[in-house]
């Protein structure tokens, strides 16, 4: 079945650049919408649209009965402008999609044809999720707490790029089983003091001081609280203080973000930035304003699971070009995590770069391509999961 995935490739790449050309940020997609519920209707897949934003879950029913297996695909853009010269350049102005979102939607699509035209061999059903804002990690929660994890019993994703290594040969495909991704969380700190003259610190309250402290204490919990073999990330990346050189400004607005691989560090990592930033700012006289902006947990692959998403890719694309275990994980985000946290399943890795092709980019560049020549592998790989998962070969 998964074979006919390779004559796909030039529809593939034509729905990549259509959906390339039409991009849209966070949670209201409808022309991104309009498009994939055209190619669904072409093809006689029936689905339904969430109620809160411009995601759908479509559902290919098998000829006979047996077990549900969900695919996913990211709709999203992000707020950035396309710099690269291409004749399928982003038409929308200030949106782009720079995370190969486009092409995780037509390869979906990609395998649901191929799928929706077998379905009488199917012993069970395909879902597929299409769904919205995954770069703001509110698309998948919102489709988890509306139900759509619960009659099904895997769920499969993939993200194409450079995110592991762009060493990694264009075309490979990688599943590994635990955690392959960080959590992502964003925090916000108001430190507070009181304004004054330059001259006469004594007079006031020095927020730009305390916040200084609390940057630096914040790092201790890193290399003092956390185990050194549990790895974790603290950045401040931003940091707001004053207008004038000679002038003690009232506020300070600190923000950051924690990454870790398991749930339990995460947790620490939250609470101590809250307790540090107040203790530091009342031992200087001020006070802080914490606040935890949630972002996905971390993304953990079922072992069998992922185990079966690597005997897939290896069917379809041999042993060299499949990669089972990494050294360490990837302390970006996904909220495929949410989907993870409900039913087992594996969240893939398609490298698509290639030097040559200017495709080794990182993401979120306004300059980040894909090579389209491994779109039909991550269709085929998504057909091949399907066929042997739901033949009960696991
Ligand atoms: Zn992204
Ligand atoms: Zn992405």
């Amino acid at each position: 079945m998964w074979e006919e995935c390779k004559k796909l490739q030039e529809e593939l790449v034509r729905m990549r650049r259509e959906l390339h050309q039409i991009p849209e940020v966070g949670d209201v997609l409808p022309k991104t919408r309009a498009y994939v519920e055209g190619k669904l209707k072409e093809y006689g897949i029936p689905f339904t649209e969430n109620s809160h934003d411009s995601g759908l879950i479509a559902v290919i029913k098998g000829g006979k009965p047996g077990k549900t297996l969900a695919l996913r695909a990211d709709m999203d853009a992000l707020p950035i402008t396309e710099e690269n010269e291409v004749d399928y350049k982003s038409r929308h102005e200030g949106a782009m999609h720079a995370c190969g979102h486009d092409t995780h939607m037509a390869m979906l699509l990609g395998a649901a044809k191929v799928l929706n035209e077998h379905k009488d061999e199917l012993c069970g059903s395909v879902k597929l999720f299409f769904q919205t804002n995954e770069e703001g990690s509110r698309g998948a929660e919102r489709m988890v707490n509306d139900g759509c994890m619960d009659d099904v019993d895997a769920v499969f994703g993939t993200h194409i790029g450079c995110i592991l290594s762009k060493d990694l040969p264009s075309g490979t495909v990688v599943a590994v089983p635990g955690c392959c991704m960080a959590s992502f969380d964003k925090f916000v700190i108001k430190v507070k003091g009181i304004g004054c003259h330059g001259s006469t610190p004594e007079k006031g309250v020095d927020p730009i001081n305390i916040a200084a402290h609390i940057v630096i204490n914040l790092q201790e919990v890193l290399a003092r609280e956390i185990a050194a073999v549990k790895p974790a990330v603290l950045t401040i990346g931003k940091f707001n203080a004053g207008v004038a050189y000679n002038v003690i400004p009232s506020e300070v607005v600190i923000e950051g973000t924690i990454r870790a691989l398991e749930e339990d560090v995460r947790q620490e990592l939250a609470k101590r930035i809250g307790e540090i930033s107040k203790a530091t700012a009342e031992t200087f006289r001020g006070s802080a304003e914490y606040e935890m902006i949630w972002g996905a947990p971390p993304v953990v692959n079922d072992a069998k699971m992922a185990e079966l998403a690597a005997d897939s890719a290896r069917d379809v694309l041999g042993n060299d070009m499949v990669v089972d275990h990494i050294a360490a994980p990837n302390m970006g985000g996904e909220d495929f995590a949410y989907y993870l946290m409900k039913k087992p399943g594996a969240f893939m890795f398609l490298s698509s770069a290639d030097p040559k092709k200017h495709t080794d980019v990182p993401h979120h560049n306004p300059r980040f391509n894909v090579d389209e020549d491994v779109l039909w592998e991550g269709s085929a790989v998504f057909v091949r999961i399907a066929e042997r998962f739901l033949a009960g070969k696991q």
